[in-house]
């Protein structure tokens, strides 16, 4: 999506994306309807007045969300949360396999930098992995894959690059926000993640730890037919060039995705 058609975008669908330096948020509603709206993760650390920002100019001053939907816990999915909940009191929902990770009881495995061959492959070992506590807002996802708060979405269980990570899908137009899952940019390469021509990529490599999940959520993913994916990292993709993306990341996972050697790879 360009800049020029941002305005047409908003005023035609009810799913907003807004990068956060490497990291994509999404807010879930119609800007014509003030104050209803539910957030997708909360970004890198320090974007927290860029969203609330954001959230003001889309669905009018003081309006907070109905909910905070995390697709998983990374730090670049996470960072604003802190800041953000001191000025939103609402919940924060994630997968129950997420929640020790935000709830203080665990720290993610260490970022891996020999994979992926690209400088954020490289910086990954400053990047954050320890668990964060959100116990007093974090709620575990209802168990038949529902959301409150997003009555027309369903969760997906899209585990390999986290353990609870999730996929957002819904059935009337087959919109899927993706989270890490699938995304369309190198992530390892800071090229890749300056320039975002789109392409299709499995999770970013330094963060994954089990790529036979994660090849598995691909093909879950692939399943669901989506007509348009919103990916946690790059620009949102759809129709024909979407169905080859998904394809080709399906038929060649373990050429495209997965790295050929690294500390997760053999697990
Ligand atoms: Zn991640």
């Amino acid at each position: 999506m360009s800049k020029n058609t941002m305005k047409e975008w908003v005023d035609s669908s009810d799913i907003i994306p807004l990068r956060t330096f490497i990291a994509n948020v999404f807010f879930i509603g119609k800007t014509s309807v003030r104050g209803d709206f539910v957030l997708v993760d909360a970004g890198t650390l320090f974007s927290s007045s860029l969203i609330l920002k954001t959230a003001e100019k889309l669905y009018g001053r003081g309006s907070q969300p109905r909910a905070i939907v995390l697709t998983h816990g990374h730090f670049d999915h996470t960072g604003a949360l802190s800041r953000l909940l001191k000025v939103w009191s609402v919940p924060v929902y994630a997968h129950e396999l997420e929640l020790p990770y935000l709830t203080g009881m665990k720290n993610y495995m260490r970022p891996d930098p020999t994979v992926g061959g690209g400088i954020m492959s490289l910086l990954s070992p400053v990047y954050p992995h320890r668990g964060m506590n959100i116990s007093n807002h974090v709620k575990p996802l209802p168990g038949d894959n529902r959301i409150p708060e997003l009555p027309e979405w369903r969760w997906i269980h899209t585990p390999g690059h986290t353990d609870g990570h999730i996929s957002l899908f819904r059935d009337k137009d087959r919109a899927l926000i993706s989270g890490d899952a699938f995304i369309t940019v190198k992530q390892e390469s800071l090229l890749s993640v300056l320039t975002e021509r789109p392409e299709p990529h499995g999770p970013p490599a330094y963060f994954t730890t089990d790529w036979r999940a994660a090849k598995r959520s691909v093909e879950k993913i692939h399943a669901l037919h989506p007509s348009v994916v919103f990916p946690g990292h790059g620009m949102s993709v759809d129709g024909e060039v979407l169905s080859q993306f998904l394809d080709r990341l399906v038929q060649e996972f373990d050429q495209i995705a997965i790295p050929k050697h690294g500390r997760y790879v053999s697990q």
